[in-house]
């Protein structure tokens, strides 16, 4: 089979991916082969190929976002049967035991493994997974549909979540890429109102044909007051600019994996009266199965636009160069 590997990580000009053969590989206990049908892109494996993400297993195969068909089972794995189509997330495994998974916060385990960093993902013709954290997802949906919520609408979902915003509120979404169209869509059907605030002409039009409350420009005030905003955007520099929108008692929940510099902070305009500013890591299986769930019946639709696997790099290079709006989709 051939598998994409995070060869010489680097801008994206410089080819940083490379696609190997390898062989398909054999599934151990408790876990299942998945034959690729699309892989989504997510801004997290922009990061591993660029270096902003140290890679944490040299020869990496990114993809977390995986979408395809059981092959094969290991010892043990009853879970789906062969044929069946399933999602693999970001979150691939944890080691069960420690503090926090036994606190139920198994997004914070200190040994987990990552699909795509440290597992070998979806850019690929098949990847292994572990069945207990893989998901059934919801019917209705075409495959390239499917793949962008297993980590953009997951992530988007614990973080509207963590803004904490109250039945009916204000919510702000800072950067409109993959995650954040999603994540409006569910803060729109839970009654939110909902200001966009992104660059870029492409992501400003989707975000009015989804019929958010108001568009601007990242740097601009919302119209009113917010009582939670997500930053999605992976730029350090709209933390102040977010949290001097809120309303007093208002949250900020960070949603990406990397960040770049935050400005100094001033107390007095940008966390008093009880501003929060707080990050989201990964996410539990409880998240995934919730935001599934609801995907399917609140009719969440990813807008997508969809690369033969081997241009994975230019989908990656088109995500660096914000080309596109919504969620790319590699189809093997
Ligand atoms: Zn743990
Ligand atoms: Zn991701």
């Amino acid at each position: 089979m051939q598998a994409w590997v995070v060869d010489r990580p680097g801008p994206m000009e410089s080819g940083p991916l490379r696609r190997v053969e390898r062989d398909p590989p054999e599934p151990g206990p408790g876990q299942v082969r998945v034959r690729v049908r699309c892989c989504g892109v997510c801004r997290t494996d922009l990061h591993l190929a660029e270096g902003d993400l140290p890679p944490r297993r040299p020869q990496v195969t990114p993809g977390h976002e995986v979408v395809g068909l059981v092959e094969a089972r290991g010892p043990g794995a009853e879970r789906f049967a062969v044929g069946d189509r399933i999602g693999v997330p970001w979150l691939g495994r944890t080691d069960g035991v420690c503090r926090f998974c036994r606190r139920g916060a198994e997004n914070l385990c200190l040994d987990p493994g990552f699909t795509g960093w440290d597992l070998d993902g979806g850019f690929a013709d098949a990847c292994l997974a572990d069945e207990r954290f893989a998901h059934r997802l919801p019917e209705g949906l075409t495959d390239e549909q499917a793949a962008p919520l297993l980590c953009a609408g997951i992530i988007g979902y614990r973080a509207l979540r963590a803004a904490d915003v109250p039945p009916g509120g204000r919510l702000g979404i800072y950067g409109f890429g993959g995650s954040g169209h999603l994540t409006a869509q569910v803060a729109l059907a839970q009654g939110m109102r909902v200001h966009v605030l992104t660059r870029g002409a492409r992501n400003q039009d989707l975000a009015q044909r989804l019929g958010v409350d108001s568009v601007g420009g990242p740097a601009d005030p919302p119209p009113e007051p917010l009582d939670g905003a997500v930053l999605f955007a992976p730029a350090g520099g709209l933390v102040p600019v977010a949290l001097r929108a809120l309303d007093r008692g208002g949250t900020l929940a960070v949603a990406g994996i990397w960040l770049s510099a935050i400005p100094a902070l001033d107390h007095a305009t940008e966390l008093f009266q009880e501003r929060r500013l707080r990050s989201v890591t990964a996410n539990t299986r409880q998240d995934a199965e919730e935001f599934l769930g609801l995907a399917g019946r609140l009719g969440v639709r990813a807008t997508t636009v969809g690369y033969p696997m081997a241009q994975a790099q230019v989908a990656l290079a088109d995500l660096a160069d914000g080309r596109f709006s919504g969620a790319a989709v590699l189809h093997a």
